[in-house]
């Protein structure tokens, strides 16, 4: 053959899919396709980002150094512990880029983020596919997958799509359960969203542990997904090697001002985190009325729900159906969950839009029930 030939690992990459922002007929439709911020961003942050445009001829700091600070006050962590990419996607791939290779094994969990199987092969990596127990991690699952090849393990918690929680006890358990050489990638891009003061101990090793990387995002809760800023905190050595193959300007001038003026604004975070709990747990109680259809909500600790149809209306017709509503959502066929939909929790306008449409596709009458609970 006489023309440049792609690695095969690389052909072998199952093309990642975005969020849809746009309907079958083209008519405006609410998204709730991607999980983003329904409340917007910090006005802080909006106005930081603004007084950016008088910069746009310089090089943002390759260092980072005034956003690894600001994170490192607030969460009491040793700013030079710290990596930053271009949304944490970019820190998820530096690690599989400093840590594995051909003829290693990196292990994600059955229905994981869909990044971690294509930073895998990316770098010729073979992917290991641990079974969920009922959706969500299985920790004892994963512990049986690990081999001398084993190099990364991949753990969103919450995990997306299926918006499950592994406890602090189960990850302490997974991470006793590991050989020193196997680097714990735990995938916080939903962190703030737990219920409770409590989290899974993640941060906490990653601060003693020689092999944990916790990862974290601008781009969920602080409403800057357009900026893209995330990042990483792990033990010296680990954050080194991700450096060396880290874009020297992989963050911009005016996301960097967008994230430092968010982490300013704890009053937008609260009022996210609660107008998301409340919702979150009205729209699971809504679902659950819909049981006698076959429909059911998978726990979340998340800003979305995985909405299961096991009765007559599918899930591929509820997507449809939504979409002729005027909102977007999530179908997953491509995951292995043709009969899910990953709803993220939207305004109060826009859940009760939901489950009115899901009411009426579903036979369950539209209305007033609903409205009353
Ligand atoms: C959204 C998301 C991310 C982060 O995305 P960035 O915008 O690249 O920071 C990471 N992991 C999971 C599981 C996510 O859902």
């Amino acid at each position: 053959m006489n023309a440049p030939e792609p690695k095969p690992w690389i052909m072998a990459i199952d093309p990642y899919k975005p969020g849809r922002s746009t309907t079958d007929s083209g008519a405006k439709a609410v998204k709730l396709s991607s999980n983003e911020n329904p409340l917007g961003t910090s006005p802080a942050a909006r106005q930081a980002f603004a007084s950016a445009a008088h910069s746009l001829e310089r090089y943002p700091d390759a260092s980072g150094t005034e956003l690894r600070d600001a994170i490192a006050a607030i969460h009491g962590l040793d700013p030079a512990r710290i990596i930053y990419g271009n949304g944490s996607d970019e820190v998820l791939h530096l690690a599989a880029g400093a840590f594995a290779g051909p003829g290693d094994e990196v292990i994600y969990v059955n229905y994981g983020f869909t990044v971690y199987p294509i930073a895998t092969r990316r770098v010729g990596a073979t992917p290991v596919v641990a079974p969920d127990r009922d959706y969500a991690t299985d920790v004892d699952a994963i512990l049986a997958c690990v081999t001398e090849r084993t190099k990364i393990i991949f753990i969103a918690n919450p995990n997306n799509p299926t918006g499950t929680y592994a406890p602090r006890a189960e990850i302490e358990r997974l991470h006793a359960g590991l050989p020193g050489h196997v680097l714990l990638v735990l995938d916080h891009a939903y962190a703030e969203y737990i219920e409770g003061s409590d989290d899974d101990g993640g941060m906490a090793l990653a601060k003693t542990a020689s092999n944990v990387l916790v990862t974290r995002t601008f781009s969920k809760m602080f409403g800057l997904a357009a900026e893209r800023i995330g990042w990483g905190y792990a033990a010296e050595p680990i954050i080194e090697a991700m450096h060396r193959i880290r874009l020297p300007f992989s963050i911009t001038i005016a996301g960097t001002a967008a994230a430092l003026a968010a982490l300013g604004d704890t009053g937008f975070v609260e009022h996210t985190r609660a107008h998301n709990a409340e919702w979150r747990r009205w729209f699971a109680g809504e679902i659950a009325k819909l049981g006698n259809a076959g429909i059911r909500a998978v726990p979340s600790q998340a800003n979305f729900v995985l909405v299961l149809f096991e009765g007559e209306l599918t899930a591929e017709a509820a997507y449809k159906g939504l979409m002729d509503a005027g909102y977007i959502v999530r179908w997953l066929p491509g995951q292995g969950l043709p009969h899910g939909l990953r709803i993220t929790i939207g305004t109060e306008d826009d859940n009760r839009g939901v489950i009115a449409a899901l009411r009426r596709m579903s036979g369950a009458g539209a209305g007033v029930e609903a409205d009353a609970g």
